[in-house]
């Protein structure tokens, strides 16, 4: 089973990147620049304040000819998540009205999170080519590649908090 591996380093840390595109593991011509995020959709389904904090800039080495790829993976996947998010609010919200509204919240967001367990499972086992998590301290990155990783770890040593090496 395809997963992740994950390398975390301290959040104020500018990471060196190996000398190789994120998609295609060439020579890059150039980089992007992602924004790290610092919770996933579910999460700031429930508290929407979320969504503005711990936001960071991370520059990657990415092709011209790859950064079509590399983005259309990442809005696919988010544009996936949202239908099923939205679908699930849809089809559940009705059944509850009698509720008190926060009482509502917790039961439709429960209930939203079986719906789009699919969505999750799927974003586990065929992970991204990249993706981060912004903490409070430190940022993890998630490669699906794990040379990439074990290379990205190696020129970091000096700031890993944590990798599924160790
Ligand atoms: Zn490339």
């Amino acid at each position: 089973m395809a997963m992740s591996t994950d390398v975390t380093l301290s959040k104020g840390y500018v990471p060196k990147w190996p000398g190789k595109c994120l998609v295609c593991h060439c020579e890059p011509d150039s980089t992007t620049k992602i924004v790290s995020r610092s919770q996933n959709t579910f999460a700031s389904f429930f508290l929407p304040i979320l969504f503005f904090f711990g936001w960071k800039r991370i520059e990657l080495p990415v092709c011209q000819s790859c950064k079509y790829r590399f983005y259309s993976q990442r809005w696919y996947r988010e544009a996936l998540c949202w239908i099923f998010v939205i679908a699930a609010v849809w089809l559940i919200m009705p059944h509850f009205q009698e509720l008190s509204p926060l009482y509502r919240k917790i039961v439709v967001g429960v209930l939203i999170l079986v719906a789009i367990s699919p969505y999750l499972i799927l974003e586990v086992i065929w992970p991204r080519i990249f993706d981060s998590m912004a903490g409070e301290s430190e940022i993890c990155y998630e490669f699906a590649s794990e040379d990439y990783a074990a290379e990205f770890r190696n020129l970091n040593r000096h700031a890993v908090i944590s990798s599924d090496f160790d």
